[in-house]
């Protein structure tokens, strides 16, 4: 097993205790990883934190990847140069879940929101169904063995259709594409052939759900075997959104108004209709999903509303980590706002941002990319570089005016100053609600 995240633990646990000799390493060799790894001992799991035994690897009979984990990682490379099979846990997990149907979700921004609400509007449907993969709950988990799911939501990411050669969903979506991870593919192309890695198992019975505003999502699907079916925000498709009725429409019944989905943004709205395609395949019926939709909790850290204080409300978009989701967020923006950006520079350019902040009063930048931030926008807008988030808040309040809004919406990772998003979009909740 490569990686000793959530995932790695999962599915090196599972293994164990399915009778399987398991050698598990993290080249991580953070404290938190110890526990874990004594955990993992005493179900005779043989573990190395802080170095793969590349030796070790070579001798196993296969290797499985821990999301996150490149295919150029040094011990993957050392698996295949030995021909040893390498699978992602999805992959091992899906070989396991032979009872249920796989709806698989991938694509460069949207996944988690959309995984989550397919799952939600089956369950609200009264169908079995429970959410996997990335969205936070390892695929392996839900192969234990109890009363089969009928129906299992994936959120795949790249790495993980990379090594996923059995995955095989019954229906597959891809919500968009846009440069992503340049700093771990060679490629923009090595990165879209991974995605195109969902359709590998397609044959006649596979259903299709692409977005059909998006000419890079149909080039890649169009030699998939199966039935395709397409949403659109901008015109007529097997789900759309007719903005002058403000109509979400499936087939040829209007399901909701717009203002019955309780989040903010109209990529929202796609999310949305992606969502419906896939339950209207499933057989629900899809007038009741108004109500359904309504019921949907936002996720953290996606365009969450934080606070309200005196006027200015105060918006945490820390899953942005890259330039598209910032764009998303910045076209979300409905009022004048302070945007607050900077992180770790994984190689995007910022500058498409610049179109987008005509009603950005300030920007406040932090981090690794704060200088890459003002050379490439510091003509477009009112931009100030500050040490940290800390500061940044603390400029934001003393600036946002009454009815305007404050958005972190880093369009970085957060790996310069935060273990990860979550920790970012924590700190940033915690320091607004000490204000
Ligand atoms: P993912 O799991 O793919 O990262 P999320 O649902 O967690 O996607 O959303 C992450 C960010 O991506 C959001 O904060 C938003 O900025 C952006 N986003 C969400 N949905 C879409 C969409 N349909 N199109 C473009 N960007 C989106």
């Amino acid at each position: 097993m490569v990686g000793l995240g959530r995932t790695g633990v999962a599915a090196s646990g599972w293994l164990a205790d399915h009778g399987v000799r398991v050698y598990a390493s993290d080249a991580d060799g953070r404290p938190e990883l110890r526990d874990v790894a004594e955990k993992l001992r005493a179900k005779s799991v043989v573990v190395d934190v802080g170095l793969h035994d590349l030796q070790r690897i070579k001798e196993c009979v296969a290797v499985v990847v821990s999301p996150g984990v490149p295919p150029n990682a040094p011990p993957i490379v050392a698996a295949h140069a030995a021909g040893v099979e390498v699978v992602s846990e999805l992959d091992l997990a899906a070989r396991m879940l032979t009872d249920s149907k796989l709806i698989v979700v991938t694509g460069t921004n949207g996944k988690t929101t959309t995984t989550a609400l397919i799952a939600h509007l089956l369950r609200a449907a009264g169908r079995s169904a429970e959410a996997a993969g990335n969205i936070g709950r390892p695929l392996i988990a839900l192969a234990d063995g109890s009363t089969p799911l009928e129906w299992v939501v994936v959120e795949a990411s790249s790495f993980q259709l990379h090594d996923s050669p059995s995955l095989a969903p019954a229906i597959g979506v891809l919500t968009n594409l846009a440069p992503d991870h340049l700093d771990r593919y060679q490629s923009v192309d090595a990165y879209y052939a991974d995605k195109q890695r969902l359709f590998r198992n397609a044959t006649a019975a596979s259903i299709w759900m692409l977005n059909g505003d998006d000419v890079g999502v149909l080039e890649l699907a169009k030699d998939a075997a199966g039935e395709q079916r397409r949403w659109s925000t901008r015109a007529a498709a097997d789900a759309w959104w007719n903005r002058s009725s403000n109509k979400m429409i499936v087939g040829d019944r209007e399901v909701a108004d717009r203002a019955q989905l309780p989040l903010l943004g109209d990529h929202n709205v796609e999310n949305a209709l992606a969502a419906l395609l896939v339950v209207a395949a499933v057989g629900v019926d899809v007038t009741a999903m108004g109500r359904a939709l309504e019921t949907f909790s936002p996720l953290p850290h996606r365009l969450e509303r934080v606070r309200d204080i005196h006027g200015v409300l105060w918006i945490n978009d820390s899953k942005a980590t890259n330039v598209a989701s910032t764009r998303v967020a910045l076209d979300a923006m409905d009022r004048p706002f302070v945007l607050i950006a900077g992180g770790q520079d994984k190689g995007e350019s910022f500058e498409p941002l610049a179109p987008l902040l005509g009603n950005c009063r300030q920007m406040i930048v932090y981090g690794a990319t704060a200088k890459k931030f003002q050379q490439q926008l510091g003509n477009t807008v009112h931009l100030i570089v500050v040490d940290s988030l800390e500061s940044a808040v603390r400029l934001g309040v003393d600036n946002a005016q009454s009815g305007e809004q404050v958005l972190l919406s880093p369009a970085c990772p957060s790996f310069d100053q935060f273990r990860n998003f979550e920790a970012r979009g924590d700190e940033f909740k915690r320091l607004v609600g000490n204000l």
